[in-house]
């Protein structure tokens, strides 16, 4: 299971529909400063199903949508889809008829975000746990922000305990175990 493919419309400075293929060997992305790079990291996290702002460097849920610039006009929605690659079968059941599975995420001013798995309306809450059962998701280690590293340094052994239950793939259960704990 692996991404094969991001596509962004209208999220933060990509603003025309930009289709990013992740070939195997794909190690990096360089480019000056201000270009993009953090950006598209975060798009990857915010269609896992990110729902904290501060995670995304705003200050609300909207701030992802293309704000303007002083020669363009600034957008009314945002769009990241992600396709992931399931020849090996290794996503959660449930998707086991599935060779590609494609998640979208869309954000509309005052109207706030849907999902779409394979096509079909979901909660925010399938999507995250899509990714929670694959040890992967928007707080997976395996991305790294700026500035992380130092913050895992100073971690408090809570924080760091999440850490190692996201490496040992019982994420999806801690979840679930939250939810039923609220009820
Ligand atoms: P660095 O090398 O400094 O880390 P970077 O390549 O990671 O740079 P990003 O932080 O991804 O760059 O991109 C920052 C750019 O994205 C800035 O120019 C900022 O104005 C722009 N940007 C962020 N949010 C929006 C938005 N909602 N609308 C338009 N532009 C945005
Ligand atoms: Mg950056």
């Amino acid at each position: 299971m692996h991404f094969t493919r991001l596509r962004l419309n209208g999220f933060k400075s990509f603003v025309d529909p930009t289709d990013l293929v992740i070939a195997d060997g794909l190690t990096g992305v360089v480019g000056p400063n201000g270009c993009g790079k953090s950006n598209l990291l975060e798009a990857l996290r915010w269609v896992m199903g990110e729902s904290r702002p501060t995670a995304m460097r705003g200050g609300g849920m909207e701030d992802v949508i293309f704000a303007g610039t002083s020669s363009r006009s600034a957008r009314n929605f945002a769009e990241v889809s992600l396709q992931i690659e399931n020849a090996d079968r290794l996503a959660p059941a449930g998707f086991n008829d599935s060779d590609l599975i494609d998640v979208i995420r869309r954000i509309t001013r005052d109207a706030g975000s849907a999902y779409k798995l394979n096509g079909k309306d979901v909660r925010a809450r399938d999507v995250q746990m899509l990714f929670a059962d694959a040890s992967t998701g928007s707080t997976s280690p395996a991305l790294v922000r700026q500035g992380q590293i130092s913050e895992l340094i100073n971690a408090k052994p809570r924080a760091r305990r999440r850490i190692l239950e996201d490496a040992a793939g019982i994420a999806g259960l801690y979840q679930r175990r939250h939810e039923a704990e609220l009820r």
